[in-house]
């Protein structure tokens, strides 16, 4: 177990309501976990890591994500669609993905999230044609071999369009198979512990791809075996539509009749919400992963973060999918989050260290982790520094982490460490090479479109 010790960091940013920031911090890991924290740290180190000209930070976490979409990104046929449009012309490229595929894309997403100082990610995958390979297995190999911390969610798809849904027949499962598979991927690979590197969710697609009786089972086996629960909700006014229709409720109504709201469930989007419904998600803690850059490409809306805030809802930020943003560049993710709120209610409504609490311990809150998000004694080594010495922050030292917020252009980490272990080191991987995981995610979508006609 080594020792490392970073010191007298540029600032270091705890995100701990106690520690505060630190300018001229110094950080000590000791194996998996942080050991000190303070000034001047006396302590012996097998290495030394000078942090002179960076920020230091907990890992960015991000809640949300879909990483075979890497395969499918820009596709000229949808650049402008909004979201059911895209989903419905996806779906038929989608049918075609294979679990070779998946971890190609998942190593691309990985690596991306990584290089912009995200240590801890979630998956919601939802899409496993059948005879197409272990997609859980495909994408818990590729976090494994690069090191980032995983958060896997089994999704699903069960109502496809014969029946009133949005996916294509071909694509969708039959209830008793995803039941049975979610209860495999969970004991296979979910880690209760702390410090667990993996660990999974059960997450049915949205409520216009499954049945309602599929939500109520998927509920009360994830209460069963211990794991939280997630979906897509209130994205769209288009959804809301369907809801109404479909079960004459708006959606979080009719997510609640389902058993689908509490401290153990995280949704994604969220932009649609009233102020009533704010509250009674803060009332139940009910989590949301906010995808700003998606909302903002499929002209969904802007989510009422800042109300959420208020109300005491447990937020996180999120990447999206990669079809829908269409990048894994988790800083940009969270300087669009402190921008477009400033639009959508107003300059002070979200603050730089507002906008990166919420992607460090507000994302943990979501996913559950109370070993992640912060850096203090007992926590994860889970770290991301970013260098402020070059051009892009040429000028920006009063204030180094606003530095990082509204300067642009350098999304780079210059070290990021998961569980004690470095990972990426001078704005390089350190398990891989990143020229092969591009070439490979490259390869893997030139193949997918060509099998789905399209070139
Ligand atoms: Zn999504």
């Amino acid at each position: 177990m080594s020792r490392i010790l970073i010191r007298n960091a540029m600032l270091l940013a705890t995100q701990d309501d106690d520690l505060g920031e630190i300018p001229g911090g110094d950080v000590l890991v000791d194996g998996k976990i942080i050991a000190e924290v303070g000034k001047n740290l006396k302590a012996e180190a097998d290495e030394v890591i000078d942090a002179g000209s960076c920020l230091v930070l907990p890992g960015f976490v991000n809640t949300h994500h879909h990483f075979y979409q890497v395969l499918t990104r820009c596709l000229p046929q949808v650049q402008d669609a909004k979201l059911f449009d895209w989903l419905v012309y996806l779906y038929d490229v989608w049918k075609h993905l294979s679990a070779e595929d998946l971890y190609a894309a998942s190593r691309a997403a990985l690596a991306e999230l990584l290089l912009t100082g995200c240590t801890q990610a979630a998956d919601h995958h939802y899409l496993c044609p059948q005879g197409a390979g272990d997609f859980f297995e495909a994408e818990a190999k590729a976090a494994a071999e690069l090191g980032i911390r995983l958060h896997m969610t089994r999704g699903s798809m069960s109502l496809g369009k014969s029946a009133g849904g949005l996916p294509p027949d071909s694509v969708i499962q039959d209830e008793d198979t995803i039941l049975n598979d979610s209860q495999r991927v969970v004991e296979r690979f979910h880690d209760p512990n702390p410090q667990a590197m993996c660990q999974v969710a059960l997450a049915p697609c949205s409520p216009f791809s499954v049945t309602s009786e599929l939500m109520r089972s998927v509920a009360e086996l994830a209460r069963k075996l211990g794991v939280r629960l997630h979906t897509h909700l209130a994205e769209t006014i288009d959804e809301e539509k369907f809801c109404m229709e479909r079960f004459g409720k708006r959606p979080l109504a009719a997510m609640e009749e389902l058993g689908w709201v509490g401290p153990d469930v995280w949704f994604a989007h969220c932009v649609h919400m009233n102020q009533a419904e704010i509250e009674r998600m803060a009332e139940t803690g009910t989590g949301v992963a906010h995808c700003p850059v998606s909302n903002l490409r499929l002209g969904s809306g802007i989510a009422p973060i800042p109300a959420m805030l208020e109300a005491g809802v447990p937020v996180g930020l999120a990447v999206d999918g990669s079809a829908s943003n269409d990048s894994s560049n988790m800083l940009r993710e969270v300087q669009t989050a402190m921008l477009v709120h400033r639009v959508g209610t107003g300059v002070d409504a979200m603050s730089a260290r507002k906008a990166i609490k919420m992607a460090t311990v507000g994302s943990s809150r979501v996913l559950g982790r109370k070993d992640t998000g912060r850096i203090a004694v007992g926590m994860s080594a889970d770290l991301a520094l970013f260098d402020l010495s070059g051009l892009a922050y040429a000028g920006a030292q009063a204030d180094p982490l606003a530095a990082l917020m509204f300067c642009g252009m350098d999304s780079r980490a210059e070290l990021v460490m998961v569980n004690g272990q470095v990972v990426v080191r001078e704005r390089q991987l350190v398990n891989a090479d990143e020229h092969k995981v591009a070439e490979q995610a490259f390869g893997a979508s030139k193949a997918l479109l060509l099998r789905a006609g399209i070139n």
